[in-house]
């Protein structure tokens, strides 16, 4: 790609902000600071407020009403991450698109390295940690885990240790919007819309201000989101299991009608059938629960809600 002055490329930088007061100030100056270095291109910073209850709105407002880089979009409540990125990636203009957390945890200056890869003519630049100290022990070992396996099951394999931070050109973002799937993994559909990825690596910080957003119930059904989405091996491998005992218990049942014919009726056998029956209850249970799972995202699918609403878009110059 030339980057001449006739053709100035835009990049959008995409942000969901959910209850991030104490990060925005710091976000601003980093973000723009970067941009006002970074001159080959030009920038467009789009803030999607995902239904904050303290002032997060408020103070995204004011920014964009100093800098008409800043594009605001006021979803109608809390949505979660994934659905506020996604109205993010739907609104924004850019020829590329870089989606950013708001709470500096991935380095403001490795974009300006991603837009240059991408001037290089890569279609998807991916910002790889190298390091996760700032993480917990926890958060790494089951992000760890997860991506084991995610990546055994799915045919779609996610890339370990890439998180949303990342640059897409225009035509990924336009192949993302054509999914029409209600329920978001972004990280698996950022996956499944392919393209050929470049890969630059980077440290991950700890959050510069606020708490982290993902309890660890929040981040399991993250996880069971992910699988669901993207494998339904945990759905076929009862069949398997089932298989597997009838074929254990029927060579069993063989073995005791042969030994009642040449033995008798033998009585005792409380415990083994106590056990017997308990652990095929439970496997059922089990059984029906991951169907369960399954049966839900299809409820959540079929009834075609959209994503997220958007209440407002607040642009510097319509603002009163
Ligand atoms: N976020 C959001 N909606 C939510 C939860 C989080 O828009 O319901 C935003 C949050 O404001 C931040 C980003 O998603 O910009 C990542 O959240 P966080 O830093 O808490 O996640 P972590 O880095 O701990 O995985
Ligand atoms: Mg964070």
């Amino acid at each position: 790609m030339t980057m001449g002055t006739a053709e100035r490329k835009k990049v959008s930088i995409v942000t969901p902000f959910y209850n991030e007061e104490a990060s925005i100030q710091s976000f601003a100056r980093a973000i723009t600071e970067m941009a006002d270095e970074c001159t080959q291109v030009d920038f467009e910073f789009v803030c999607v407020d995902d239904g904050s209850t303290d002032n997060t709105l408020e103070l995204l407002i004011e920014l964009s009403k100093n800098d008409t880089r800043f594009v605001i979009i006021e979803l109608t409540r809390n949505f979660g991450k994934e659905p506020a990125l996604t109205a993010g990636i739907d609104i924004a203009t850019g020829d590329a698109l870089v989606p950013f957390d708001a709470d500096l945890q991935d380095p403001p200056e490795l974009i300006p390295v991603l837009i240059q890869e991408w001037s290089a003519g890569a279609e998807v630049v991916l910002a790889q940690r190298s390091r996760r100290t700032s993480d917990t022990g926890f958060k790494r070992q089951s992000a760890a885990l997860f991506y084991k396996v995610h990546n055994r099951l799915s045919s779609v394999k996610i890339p370990e240790n890439v998180g949303d931070f990342r640059l897409i050109d225009r035509a990924v973002a336009e192949a993302l919007k054509c999914l029409p799937e209600r329920q978001r993994f972004m990280k698996g559909l950022f996956a499944w819309v392919g393209y050929k990825p470049v890969i630059v690596q980077y440290a991950r910080e700890p959050r510069s201000a606020g708490e982290t957003k993902f309890s660890k119930r929040k981040l399991w059904n993250f996880a069971l989101e992910g699988l669901t989405s993207f494998s339904t091996i945990p759905l076929k491998v009862w069949s398997y299991i089932g298989l597997g005992f009838a074929i254990l218990t029927s060579t069993y049942a063989v073995f005791i009608i042969g030994r009642t014919l040449i033995y008798g009726v033998d009585v005792p056998g409380y415990a083994s059938i106590l056990v017997a029956v308990l652990f095929m209850g439970s496997l059922q249970l089990i059984s029906i629960g991951v169907l369960g799972e399954y049966v839900g995202r299809i409820y959540a699918e079929a009834k075609q809600r959209p994503p997220y609403l958007v209440r407002k878009t607040h642009r510097g110059d319509n603002e009163p």
